[in-house]
């Protein structure tokens, strides 16, 4: 009796994790990429916990050279989009990706620095589709990301 019983919970068990969408190999990715430019360690980590618990999938910039390339080898659904960045800015990573044919349709939102006055409308200038301004909250964030991707 008892033997009987635990076979019929494993199979059941079983077959609960063979349901599991987040386990499955070959399941189909959605197809909703987003580059996230960020040279700081730490606000990496924060967007990547954030979106970890959705069905984006994440990729990551250091620079806005690095974003460059990025976007160009695998064009992402959006791009969140920091300004103050080594090497290149975001400004003109920004620039660079919206005078691409092939890469200017991609939603860029801009995460701009708190304390800094005026990166936002210089943001929009460079071509950036919407802004959000450090710190965020993570909801916020979601929420921005949501109108272009629902
Ligand atoms: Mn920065």
């Amino acid at each position: 009796m008892h033997s009987k019983k635990a076979e019929e919970s494993a199979i059941s068990l079983e077959s609960v994790h063979q349901g599991e969408p987040f386990l499955q190999a070959g399941s189909v990715w959605r197809g909703r990429r987003i580059l996230s430019v960020e040279d700081q360690e730490d606000n990496r980590q924060i967007v990547r916990d954030l979106l970890t618990a959705t069905d984006y999938e994440v990729v990551e910039a250091r620079n806005g050279k690095e974003a460059i390339i990025a976007a160009s080898e695998e064009p992402p659904d959006l791009i969140l989009m920091d300004i103050q960045l080594p090497i290149m800015s975001g400004y003109d990573a920004t620039r660079c990706i919206k005078a691409n044919p092939a890469l200017r349709g991609i939603p860029i939102i801009a995460v701009t620095s708190y304390a800094l006055s005026g990166e936002d409308v210089q943001a929009r200038a460079a071509g950036c589709d919407d802004v959000v301004a450090k710190p965020y909250s993570p909801r916020h964030l979601l929420a921005k990301i949501r109108t272009f991707l629902p």
